[in-house]
């Protein structure tokens, strides 16, 4: 990698989908969702009769309920692949007061670069995009064996020059998904993932394993591979720690502290039924116990929209719930202006901004 293609004039800016904004032009954020992705690998393969009949069903009220429960057994909801749905929905969002969305969405679960272009287009919001790897289950065959420097110099040239032949560019790396235990495969896509940010100064965004020990281990991992911690976005703690130790300890670290999952109240978690998913009213809570311990200013919100019933349209909250719903309740429970400023603009700026 040539060290003048390293990204001088990428530093202090957020590179979207159709090209680079000042951090502090970048205004009210969701630094994790999904306006397109497509999740059905991950479709629960069905048992019964009824069970096939539900895999099949479209999206319609009757089932909003069933589909609440059990996302991942019905196929339709599991993808977001319609562009004039995604701008609908974007709009709603612009409307709240929102200006930019991050699309977390990376390789193995449906990434867009040319529709997500047009979404910034039609929706004049700031759209950053993904890149690297989700879970082993949906990397491409065997890519894995040419090893950490290759994948992490593949990451770093769409960086730089932007995915395969267009000139769109990733403003992520990440998400890059890891299981619990983690496969080898995705210790190895974690370490390349740290080794493109070193070389492209972007930020970071890991989505762990579901266990209370998995961010941590997932930290060690980007220290030890020379990424930086203190630019890295640890994704959806609301499912996977629940006591406050493993939390500290993670916080510590100095990573981006992201609760992401706003707006998934059902109690019933079916990607891992042994924990009991938690509601907005917690994340409040636990948010408030990160402000008290002095950790404000690495704290993320968003709502990780990656299924049809998330959207408005299917009877969802859709990308708007933070603004109208969450901002609210978090000035009545007596989080300050400013403390709301830095949740939606200047941590996701901070976090974002290329170093
Ligand atoms: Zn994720």
């Amino acid at each position: 990698m040539n060290a003048d293609l390293t990204g001088a004039s990428r530093r202090g800016a957020v590179q979207t989908v159709v090209g680079l904004v000042p951090a502090s032009r970048l205004g009210v954020t969701l630094p994790h969702e999904h306006l397109l992705c497509d999740l059905t690998p991950f479709l629960r393969r069905p048992q019964s009769e009824d069970e096939r009949a539900f895999a099949d069903a479209p999206i319609t009220i009757d089932i909003i309920g069933r589909l609440r429960y059990h996302p991942y057994s019905n196929r339709a909801n599991l993808s977001l692949t319609d562009e004039a749905v995604a701008i609908e929905e974007a709009l709603r969002y612009k409307r709240a007061g929102g200006s930019a969305i991050v699309d977390a969405t990376s390789g193995g679960i449906g990434r867009n670069p040319a529709g997500l272009a047009r979404i910034a287009q039609a929706t004049g919001l700031h759209v950053v995009m993904g890149s690297g790897y989700y879970v082993s289950s949906v990397h491409p065959a065997q890519f894995t064996q040419s090893g950490p420097e290759r994948i992490a110099e593949e990451i770093a040239q769409e960086i730089i020059g932007g995915a395969g032949a267009t000139d769109i560019r990733p403003g992520i790396i990440g998400e890059i998904g890891l299981s619990w235990p983690p496969h080898p495969d995705e210790y190895v896509v974690l370490r390349a993932a740290a080794g493109a940010q070193r070389l492209t100064g972007a930020p970071l965004v890991v989505h762990p394993g579901r266990h209370p020990d998995a961010p941590r281990d997932a930290m060690r991992i980007v220290e030890s591979a020379g990424g930086d911690p203190t630019h890295t976005i640890m994704c959806h703690l609301c499912r996977t720690i629940h006591s406050w130790e493993p939390l500290a300890e993670l916080a510590r670290t100095g990573c981006f502290l992201e609760y992401d999952l706003f707006g998934q109240e059902t109690s019933y978690y079916q990607s891992n039924p042994a924990l009991d998913m938690v509601s907005d009213a917690q994340r409040m809570q636990w948010v408030q116990r990160l402000v008290d311990a002095g950790y404000r200013d690495r704290i993320l919100l968003s709502d990780d929209v990656a299924n049809k019933y998330q959207l408005v349209r299917y009877g969802g909250h859709g990308y708007e719930h933070i603004l109208v719903n969450i901002v609210p309740r978090l000035r009545q429970r007596g989080f300050s202006e400013d403390d709301v400023h830095a949740f939606l603009v200047d941590n996701p700026a901070g976090a974002l901004a290329f170093r």
